[in-house]
């Protein structure tokens, strides 16, 4: 794990109970660094995993990292507060897979999570993000579809 500090967090309201997974959006893993590590960006996972499955920590666990935005889970519309965001690079563009080294790396952290914290569940941002004003949006307003786009992501594989 390599450390990439970002300044988008704050304290968290919730104790942790899900994880939500995402991708980042980008070709570039560098990109998406530089781009956490900007104030204004006000964007930030708990951990980036790279292409080659290299992990990178940007805000700590007991931080709240700025990752989700509009979005509710169990009734809860603070996500952030709630979740541990674990984001894979990728271009979320519906062609590009997830690596295999990308997916045997969230494995065992999403483990250490689960025994470290009274997790219930692992989702994702396109989950989290169909809720808005306590209104559910249907498939054309989301704001988000990550990590699901990537053609080899399968939820289960990680829950
Ligand atoms: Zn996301």
């Amino acid at each position: 794990m390599i450390e990439r500090p970002s300044p988008n967090h704050n304290a968290r309201s919730h104790p942790i109970r899900c994880i939500v997974l995402h991708a980042d959006g980008s070709p570039k893993e560098s990109a998406t660094l530089d781009w956490v590590s900007r104030p204004e960006s006000k964007v930030a996972y708990h951990v980036l995993i790279a292409r080659d499955g290299t992990c990178y920590r940007i805000v700590p666990d007991e931080r709240r990292a700025w990752g989700v935005g509009y979005a509710a889970w169990r009734g809860v519309k603070d996500v952030n507060s709630v979740s541990l965001s674990l984001a894979f690079s990728n271009r979320d563009d519906g062609k590009e897979r997830l690596t295999d080294a990308q997916i045997a790396a969230a494995k065992p952290i999403i483990a250490a999570w689960r025994a470290k914290w009274a997790i219930e569940e692992v989702t994702t941002h396109k989950i989290v993000s169909r809720f808005q004003d306590g209104r559910e949006l249907h498939d054309g307003q989301r704001r988000k579809n990550d990590p699901e786009m990537a053609p080899n992501f399968v939820l289960s594989d990680y829950a």
